[in-house]
């Protein structure tokens, strides 16, 4: 996308002249925050909600994020969820921003954690994680009803109807009421007439000003609530205080999303160390998956990826490296799949691109001897680093050697115990973070695990052709580091044997030439160090993260489950499994949404995308097969 400028004046990328003069900031305070009566709103909260329909450059955000800042009655937490169908390149904010003189600094930092402009939701923290932004890359039709927040305050910001008529039909402004809470305020620069009658068809009370020369025209409406409107999220819960079984990729996770909001975390786990479980290896890859036709599975990696990186950015105690990963295709119809992928997807260079055999991924790289792709932003992560570095928090406290083998809730508290039945902790809330362990604490749960054992053999550095990124057919080899080059993995099926073996070496060691073709390697399998753990894996291999499912309920209440797709809860007990062979990936996402879940917070994900996790989706699913 590139800019006009003509003067002052600045086109959109759909063709539609900017305005970036001095009294576009004085309109968005006018029309947005005092026209939704915003500050007057959120001066008894903990939290406000903005939703934002037509994101543009951002100026609402900005001007929003800088009255916050300078009012001293402001909330703790500013949430701003804003859908954007064409989002600007980094390079025009910058040129765009800089006519805002005042706004310089919220500039920079908001352009910090900028995203790539691949479509899905991106949730970014900035101001030390006071205000997020959730950033929908999709054009509001398909947004909207994909939305899981309960806004303070909207701002109808799309372009005018006749350029953008997909954002202002009344389903849309329907679906945006629905999304407020009780008496919120509604705001526009919109006042046309099918506008108008489309909000107070859904239920609002509307009045509107037209503009001259020096004033804004502006639309406000205000929800009327009645009493059958029904949230769409849940109230947070009263007691912030949690006991986390597993300390883990998941378990650390859940245990920082919920400490930085506040909570009063217990991590307890059965080893004497963190991350003794799968999350013990030197280190292991992370990168998207892409698939032609944009699969649950490429969306939701792609959400989790992204978010991962901007995470380990702020965390410099983790070791991590985005040093690129070529995913070298297996065969030909495999490189044409990825080459169709690509083409379809219109993903820009920076987060994939496709790469021909015997071209050099970057300048500097060998050539790959097989077609594939290149993911330039994906890397390894060293995940103990990780977890150590999760788990630095005041509010969380680490119970290691502390094997949890009942629970019981008694009076709305969780009672853990451990083999000898001695009280651990209680709590309100418990997330089962202990991967396949979870059985045992929940015999139940509406869903089954697989095992699958993996061995890594830890090749030394010297051994081997020197690469600076990841190589990844079938099985991944990575950069030194320490002097070794993780190779592997094994995939035994239902072994849950954790000692290393010379034959798993050794065939880790065979699948050394689907990689290097010219190499041949004279290394002594018994002569390898290595590590081996379990994978636990769902049966659609997706992680499982949600409330746990009281499956009595749920089939007394069968009729009503089925029709509304709400799956009674067991209270306060949460999941947090089945991360199989993407932990990394998963880890840093999947606790962003539960923590947003318990605190009924905007989502940081599309509903579908959440549904596919939900640990009801089986038991759901079965339901309604058997009906
Ligand atoms: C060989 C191998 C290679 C891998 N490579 C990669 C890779 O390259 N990239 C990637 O993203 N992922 C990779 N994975 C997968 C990744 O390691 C896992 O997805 C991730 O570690 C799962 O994290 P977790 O916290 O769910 O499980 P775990 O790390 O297993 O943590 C579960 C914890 O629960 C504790 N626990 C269990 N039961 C109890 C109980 N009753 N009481 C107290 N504590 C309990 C355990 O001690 C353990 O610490 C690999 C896995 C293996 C095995």
């Amino acid at each position: 996308m590139s800019l006009t400028a003509q003067g002052e004046a600045i086109a959109s990328p759909l063709g539609v002249v900017l305005d970036v003069s001095d009294h576009a900031l004085q309109r968005a305070q006018h029309r947005f925050i005092a026209g939704t009566h915003t500050q007057s709103g959120w001066a008894d909260r903990t939290r406000w909600t903005v939703l934002e329909a037509g994101f543009g450059f951002g100026l609402n955000f900005l001007a929003t994020w800088q009255a916050w800042r300078e009012d001293p009655a402001r909330p703790q937490q500013l949430h701003y969820v804003a859908i954007e169908p064409h989002p600007f390149h980094l390079d025009d904010l910058v040129r765009l921003h800089a006519y805002f003189s005042t706004l310089h600094a919220l500039s920079a930092r908001l352009r910090s954690v900028w995203p790539m402009q691949v479509s899905g939701t991106h949730r970014l923290h900035v101001d030390n994680q006071r205000v997020t932004l959730t950033l929908v890359f999709a054009n509001a039709q398909s947004a909207a009803p994909e939305l899981r927040v309960q806004a303070d305050a909207v701002y109808l910001n799309g372009h005018a109807p006749e350029k953008d008529p997909q954002m202002w039909t009344p389903n849309v402004l329907r679906r945006f009421v629905h999304l407020c809470t009780p008496d919120a305020w509604l705001a526009s620069h919109c006042v046309d007439p099918s506008v108008v009658a489309a909000l107070r068809a859904a239920g609002c009370a509307v009045e509107q000003q037209t503009g001259h020369r020096h004033t804004a025209s502006r639309l406000q409406a205000q929800r009327i609530a009645s009493r059958s409107s029904r949230p769409v999220m849940i109230a947070p819960p009263p007691q912030r205080s949690v006991a986390i079984v597993g300390a883990g990729l998941a378990g650390a996770a859940v245990s920082a999303r919920l400490a930085a909001r506040g909570w009063k975390v217990t991590l307890i786990d059965q080893h004497a160390a963190l991350a003794q479980g799968a999350s013990g290896n030197l280190a292991g890859i992370f990168h998207p998956m892409v698939t032609r036709d944009d699969s649950v599975m490429a969306r939701l990696t792609r959400a989790a990826f992204l978010y991962g990186l901007q995470l380990w950015s702020q965390l410099p105690q983790v070791r991590w490296s985005a040093c690129g990963v070529l995913q070298m295709a297996r065969h030909a119809d495999e490189a044409c799949a990825q080459r169709a992928a690509i083409a379809e997807c219109h993903f820009p260079e920076n987060y994939v691109r496709f790469v021909q055999a015997n071209e050099r991924p970057t300048p500097h790289s060998a050539p790959s001897h097989v077609a594939g792709l290149w993911f330039a932003q994906a890397g390894w992560l060293c995940p103990t680093s990780l977890t150590h570095a999760l788990t630095r928090h005041p509010n969380i406290q680490t119970r290691l050697h502390g094997t949890v083998a009942s629970m019981q809730r008694v009076s709305n508290v969780w009672r853990l115990f451990d083999p000898h039945g001695a009280l651990i902790v209680e709590a309100p809330h418990v997330v089962l973070a202990n991967a396949a362990d979870i059985h045992r604490l929940l015999p139940n749960p509406g869903f089954t695990l697989q095992h699958s054992r993996g061995q890594v053999s830890y090749v030394p550095a010297h051994t081997l052709p020197q690469r600076d990124h990841v190589l990844l057919r079938g099985t991944m080899l990575l950069p030194a580091i320490d002097g070794q080059c993780v190779l592997g993995a094994t995939y035994d099926l239902n072994d849950l044997d954790t000692t290393t073996r010379a034959e798993s070496h050794a065939e880790n060691l065979s699948h050394l030439t689907r990689l290097l073709p010219t190499h041949t390697t004279a290394l002594d399998p018994t002569t390898l160090s290595g590590r081996a753990g379990v994978r636990c894996v769902s049966v659609d291999r997706l992680p499982l993260l949600g409330g746990a499912i009281d499956r009595v309920r749920m089939h007394a209440e069968a009729e009503h489950v089925i029709q509304s797709g709400v799956v009674p809860r067991i209270p306060g007990l949460h999941i947090a499994t089945g991360y199989a062979s993407r932990g990394i990936v998963w880890n840093g996402l999947l606790a962003e949404l539960l923590a947003s879940e318990l605190e009924a917070e905007p989502l940081p994900l599309e509903a579908h995308l959440v549904r596919a996790l939900d640990p009801a989706r089986f038991a759901l699913r079965a339901l309604r097969q058997q009906t």
